[in-house]
């Protein structure tokens, strides 16, 4: 599978006109495939599985920037804590506290995003609002120096109901501004990317679109 380049073209003089962050979703996909992207500018890619991402950040050029857009596991933070430029999926105070204990260990602080859940479907995780609402009011009152949460990240339901998506994301938006000191929103796929620009989003992740349809996840 190659990449497509016409579509990164294209979406990325898009993103770029509304000043939008484009993360390349290169999960499952070959270093060769990054490393065409990387030719044609792009630096930031986001990964899912912990040791995928480690494997790839010590291969690839080290002005990559590493999104970990997965469900991260506690015990796992310290083997990203090297690499990672971002954590989008964080869903809860004591991951939160993991990666504040291990950023410290390693000296940096360490951006993240809580990730909050929007969709209708049971699978996807994520804080509700009420959640949302107690976790970034605790980490108001924390004192953790080595993480500082940027942002929300959320996922839509996968549904043709484009109107559901679009609500969806309107909601996002609408918890992203009623909090303050938040810069980033997450949000945006490659069957959603567009809704997602319009309600507000920052920084969408794309993947196949970019690389083609993966085998698995
Ligand atoms: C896989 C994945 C993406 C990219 O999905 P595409 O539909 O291939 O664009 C975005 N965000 C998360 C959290 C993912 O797991």
């Amino acid at each position: 599978m190659e990449v497509n380049v016409s579509a990164y073209r294209d979406i990325k003089k898009y993103l770029d006109e509304q000043k939008v962050q484009l993360i390349a979703v290169s999960k499952t996909k070959p270093v060769s495939d990054i490393l065409d992207l990387y030719n044609l500018g792009q630096r930031d890619f986001g990964e899912n599985y912990v040791q995928e991402l480690v494997d790839k950040a010590t291969q690839l050029p080290k002005d990559i920037r590493w999104h970990f857009i997965g469900h991260l596991q506690t015990n796992k933070v310290k083997q990203i804590t090297p690499f990672v430029q971002l954590i989008h999926g964080v869903d809860s105070l004591k991951l939160l506290k993991e990666i504040n204990k291990q950023g410290g260990k390693a000296g940096r602080v360490i951006d993240c995003l809580l990730q909050v859940h929007i969709a209708q479907e049971e699978t996807k995780f994520g804080l509700d609002e009420e959640e949302l609402k107690l976790t970034l009011g605790e980490v108001k009152n924390s004192t953790m120096n080595n993480v500082r949460v940027c942002g929300l990240m959320g996922m839509a339901s996968f549904s043709d109901d484009m109107e559901k998506v679009r609500n969806e994301f309107r909601l996002l938006k609408k918890l992203f501004e009623n909090h303050t000191g938040l810069t980033i929103l997450s949000m945006g796929m490659s069957s959603d990317y567009k809704i997602a620009v319009e309600e507000g989003s920052t920084m969408v992740r794309i993947g196949s679109l970019l690389f083609g349809e993966r085998l698995i996840n």
